[in-house]
């Protein structure tokens, strides 16, 4: 074969095998009959230096989670952006959806400094204490997408496809489609048909990347995307590099084929924009192209001005004071309930970076996206709801795939004794204060060792004047932990008779047991 193309190969198998391991740990990101998941289903996150740093400035803490992240900055110095070329896998996936599409457009002027500007507002806000990195980092864009939308559609249409075949289809052809369906069941589909508000949301957030393809190849990867602008400006410093550092005169071989466009109008090299795809050892006619290891010689500046810079770090300090003074941020009506292990709620939204990794392994579907119930601040964050879901007792997954630690990874004692909220019941509507009627479905599911709802028995008098005994329910507040199965089993229609509300803001003044 010939050598260069053996090292276009290589990079398209190394390309296959990290998309391979991301969806192999996508599909481990879930319940499987274990307490423990065996993997480091979270390792595409650990090692994003993006999130790393978005977590770090927030905090003013260094989390260990996140210290695989400076191995991709250290291979960054030594083979620039390989990392995008070589190992994204979202970088991987664009490169098949170019294959499939074709741009529509002639190539656009070149937008290479957004990223730098995106890269900045999201640093710059960081360091004044809000999170933005869950927006517009690559893995939390593609992870949260196929959370809630793409995972959850790929396994209804799945299903109803071999549902029609049993139901409808001859005996034969269900005879081959059950083992295939058991097949799916065992190794591609989920463990259950998960439901999420507002999936259409993330759907086109994570649609609308692979669609900029339409306007150029890797677009998103060239013009927007901020974990792609961090490793460019560290391969300013990288060793490993294309030769000759000018495209040839009377050539447009680089600038037509480069998928990065790594070329400014001088035909100047940019290595910070090369992604090492290695094309180019290819498609040069007359051959002189070739990598190696050279001083980190830049002839072309980054493509980003001052005055963008100082418009992007101006919108960085302005957007945490625009949420400092939202009231709905504020307004403690509007808090949700978190996972177990959260840390406190200020701590949490600068920590958290919205990668939705819980939202898939909670084993009730209990935990599900928040919208703009808290101010953008909360924005793509989880939060418990218990009606749909409630916090399984002995459950400590969402703890073990979070990779930032926003969610502390509980062991079972400290599990069963963490509290998520308190359970409140609305006397106007529980069954045996409203309208005497019988009802302990609560105080039975409730899972505390000690139960947290017991009864006062009280006698009323029944329908047809006969004395009724009645067990009326109340809440021990210091030993509810707040799981929510006692509203998620409540038989009243519509809203539960008992609800749970974040831990802290129950006064025993207003809600008397
Ligand atoms: S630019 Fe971003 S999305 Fe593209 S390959 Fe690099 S890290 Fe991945
Ligand atoms: S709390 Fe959930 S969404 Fe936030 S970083 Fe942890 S796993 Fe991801």
């Amino acid at each position: 074969m010939n050598k260069k193309l053996v090292f276009r190969r290589a990079r398209q198998v190394c390309q296959i095998f990290f998309l391979a391991l991301f969806l192999f740990l996508f599909r481990q990101t879930d319940y499987t009959g274990l307490d423990t998941i065996p993997y480091a289903v979270n390792l595409f996150f650990r090692w994003d230096p993006l999130a790393a740093a978005a977590v770090t400035l927030a905090t003013r803490t260094v989390i260990p989670l996140l210290l695989p992240a400076l191995a991709v900055i250290g291979l960054t110095l030594v083979f620039g952006r390989v990392f995008c070329g070589w190992i994204c896998p979202l970088g991987t996936l664009l490169d098949g959806t170019a294959r499939v599409i074709r741009p529509v457009s002639r190539p656009l002027r070149p937008l290479r400094h957004i990223k730098y500007v995106i890269l900045t507002v999201v640093l710059v806000s960081a360091a004044f204490g809000l999170q933005l990195a869950g927006w517009v980092d690559p893995f939390s864009l593609l992870v949260r997408g196929m959370v809630i939308a793409v995972d959850p559609l790929f396994n209804a249409l799945v299903t109803a496809g071999f549902d029609a075949v049993y139901f409808h289809g001859p005996g034969w052809a269900t005879a081959v489609s059950e083992p295939v369906y058991d097949a799916f069941k065992s190794f591609i589909l989920p463990y259950k048909q998960s439901l999420f508000i507002w999936p259409a949301v993330s759907l086109v957030m994570l649609a609308g990347v692979f669609a900029l393809e339409l306007l150029g190849r890797r677009f998103w990867c060239r013009n927007l995307c901020p974990l792609g602008a961090m490793l460019a400006l560290v391969s300013r410093f990288s060793f490993f590099r294309r030769k000759p550092l000018l495209a040839c005169k009377n050539c447009e071989a680089c600038h037509h084929e480069c998928r990065m466009s790594a070329f400014d109008d001088d035909r100047r090299m940019m290595a910070e924009e090369c992604n090492l795809c290695l094309d180019c050892l290819e498609f040069c006619p007359k051959q002189i192209t070739t990598f190696r290891f050279t001083p980190p010689v830049n002839r072309a500046p980054v493509d980003v001005t001052r005055r963008h810079l100082i418009g992007a770090g101006l919108t960085g300090i302005t957007l945490p004071f625009l949420v400092k003074i939202d009231a709905v941020a504020k307004d403690p009506s509007r808090r949700v309930l978190r996972p177990p292990g959260a840390l406190a709620e200020e701590d949490f939204l600068k920590t958290c970076v919205r990668c939705g990794e819980c939202l898939k392994v909670c084993i009730q579907n209990a935990l599900q996206p928040v919208l703009l119930e808290q101010g953008l601040d909360g924005v793509f964050t989880p939060r418990l709801v218990p009606r749909l879901g409630y916090c399984e007792f002995n459950c400590t997954l969402c703890g073990q795939v979070c990779p930032t630690g926003a969610l502390k990874r509980l062991t079972p004692a400290e599990k069963h004794a963490f509290v998520i909220g308190r359970a409140v019941f609305d006397r106007n509507r529980c069954l045996p204060f409203a309208s005497s009627t019988p009802c302990i479905v609560c105080e039975e599911h409730c899972p505390t060792s000690e139960k947290a709802i017991r009864f006062d028995e009280v006698v009323v008098t029944g329908a047809g004047g006969a004395a009724l005994t009645l067990k009326r329910p109340y809440v021990i507040t210091d030993l509810c932990v707040g799981c929510g199965i006692c509203e998620k089993v409540c038989p009243l229609p519509g809203p539960s008779a008992v609800r749970v509300y974040p831990a802290g803001e129950i006064s025993s003044d207003l809600y008397p047991v």
